[in-house]
């Protein structure tokens, strides 16, 4: 598999950095402990130097002795011969004695020794017979041709070694440190890396259709919540797919209700000829009554997918609410008689002007009560009330009927969602009132217990000046939109 980008890109941050840094630290150290052990060499024999020097002075104070021979006793006998070669040398760079015993006759490559002649004392650090070596030279005090500088040579190999070891040491530590690192990295991004492609996956299924897929959260920490979310929204998901469905199947149901009576009662009605009157009447009423509800059920579908695209517009006029609330009243009256469901309303002295749309608004009236009465039972009451409170205009419709279960309550206002599947309806009606309520600027609340009723409170602004100058510089002139386009389009 090729290497996935996360993997990559901490390979060239994180890594990367540190190799460098370990990289740098490594030559750093390599040099810091050559130099270090380097001139802890050269200090000591310039200790020795500083040494033999004040043995060489003793001598040629000493008058008894022979300053000569007691030298060359002091170089033979060195102390530190098997660290270091001390020499002899004389004004032209000759070796007359020397610590190791050998007799040395041809001249050697003294580089340190030239540079004592010039300065009085002389180093040299580097390859002499293929062997790296350090040698200082110091030029005696006492004047003599043939004990004219003292050499010190030093053999460098075992030296090297010491350091070459400490570096390999240090370079293994550094090979265990990125091991380690890249251990516990690999660990470390497998642990964020897995899991994402499993929420890759699944997110994958859930695109696919399949909602029921579920993400284990395993860790609390940040790809455990976003388990959590596309889990939530899986489920989110597929609500909304059981609500569409709900949905489709409700509406085909409203629409084949009506359309079952409309041709059985054209059926009888051809059968029966134009001679019975009372049944070509009570027919077309049926007939009538239902092309009506069928027409108003595809009024409020239309509605509701111009209010999802966004395109349900008002025209916006200064209006008497009362006089709109008034006819869904007396709409609802003669089918409440039928139900035995009263609705009481009395209606206030004055007038209540508010800014809207009263052909939308009577239609939020006429929803919220054709859910009261379908909610209500035999012998129910509907109280319906409207009254200025401050700035706005209250209207409360409350019945006593089933009530709304408090788990649905808040979802009550959302498209598609039916409390009650038993009763007719699309579930849109609510969705459809309240966005017309907010668009006016107002609101609709619902509250509701269970078995005991249902209080529906709408508040719109009231008609000020100030409303109506706002309110119809918003509203556009809306020249009815063209419902043949509608159907077309939808
Ligand atoms: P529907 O067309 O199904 O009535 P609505 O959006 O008007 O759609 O209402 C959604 C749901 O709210 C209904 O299915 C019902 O469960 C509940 N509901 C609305 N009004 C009332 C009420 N007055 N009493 C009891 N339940 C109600």
């Amino acid at each position: 598999m090729a290497m996935r980008r996360i993997t990559r890109r901490w390979l060239y941050n994180s890594f990367g950095v540190i190799l460098l840094i370990l990289i740098a630290f490594e030559v750093v150290f390599s040099f810091g402990i050559r130099s270090y052990y380097y001139s802890s060499v050269r200090q000591t024999m310039s200790a020795q130097a500083d040494y033999v020097e004040s043995l060489f002075k003793k001598y040629s104070q000493d008058a008894s002795a022979d300053y000569r021979s007691e030298v060359r006793g002091v170089v033979e006998n060195f102390s530190n011969k098997d660290k270091m070669e001390l020499m002899a040398l004389d004004s032209k760079g000759g070796v007359v004695i020397t610590s190791s015993g050998f007799d040395v006759t041809e001249t050697l490559y003294m580089p340190d020794f030239d540079q004592a002649m010039e300065q009085g004392s002389g180093y040299f650090q580097g390859i002499i017979n293929d062997e790296n070596v350090m040698a200082i030279t110091a030029l005696s005090e006492i004047p003599d041709e043939e004990f004219f500088a003292i050499r010190f040579v030093t053999s460098l190999t075992e030296i090297d070694r010491q350091i070459i070891s400490l570096i390999v040491l240090i370079t293994l530590i550094g090979v265990a440190i990125i091991f380690f690192v890249v251990m516990s990295s690999s660990y470390f991004i497998n642990s964020i890396v897995v899991p994402l492609g499993q929420v890759g996956q699944t997110a994958q299924k859930i695109a696919r259709g399949n909602f029921d897929v579920r993400l284990e959260k395993k860790n609390d920490d940040e790809i455990g919540d976003l388990c959590d979310v596309i889990n939530h929204m899986a489920g989110e998901l597929s609500t909304t797919e059981k609500l569409k469905n709900d949905f489709i199947s409700s509406v085909s149901h409203e629409l084949r209700t009506p359309l079952t009576a409309i041709k059985g009662w054209a059926e009888t009605l051809s059968a029966c000829g134009p001679g019975d009157g009372e049944t070509l009447e009570k027919g077309m009423g049926v007939i009538i009554k239902e092309t009506e509800r069928l027409s108003s059920m595809v009024e409020e579908l239309l509605d509701f997918s111009r209010m999802q695209s966004g395109r349900l517009q008002l025209t916006m006029d200064k209006m008497d609410l009362l006089a709109e609330l008034g006819d869904a009243v007396l709409m609802f009256t003669e089918r409440a008689r039928r139900e035995s469901v009263s609705i009481v309303y009395e209606e206030p002295e004055d007038l209540i002007p508010v800014l809207g749309d009263k052909n939308r608004l009577r239609q939020v009236f006429i929803n919220i009560l054709d859910n009261a009465l379908k909610y209500s039972h035999a012998q129910g009451v509907i109280s319906v009330t409207a009254a200025r409170r401050g700035e706005a205009a209250v209207v409360v419709i409350a019945d006593n009927g089933d009530g709304i279960r408090p788990e649905d309550l808040p979802k009550i206002k959302t498209k598609f969602y039916k409390g009650n599947t038993t009763r007719r309806g699309s579930g849109i009606g609510l969705a459809v009132a309240e966005e017309i309520c907010t668009m006016h600027g107002g609101r609709l609340d619902i509250d509701s217990v269970f078995g005991e009723g249902t209080t529906v409170t709408i508040e719109l602004p009231l008609a000020t000046k100030k409303t109506e100058e706002a309110l119809l510089k918003k509203s556009l002139p809306e020249g009815a939109p063209d419902k043949k386009e509608d159907l077309n389009h939808e």
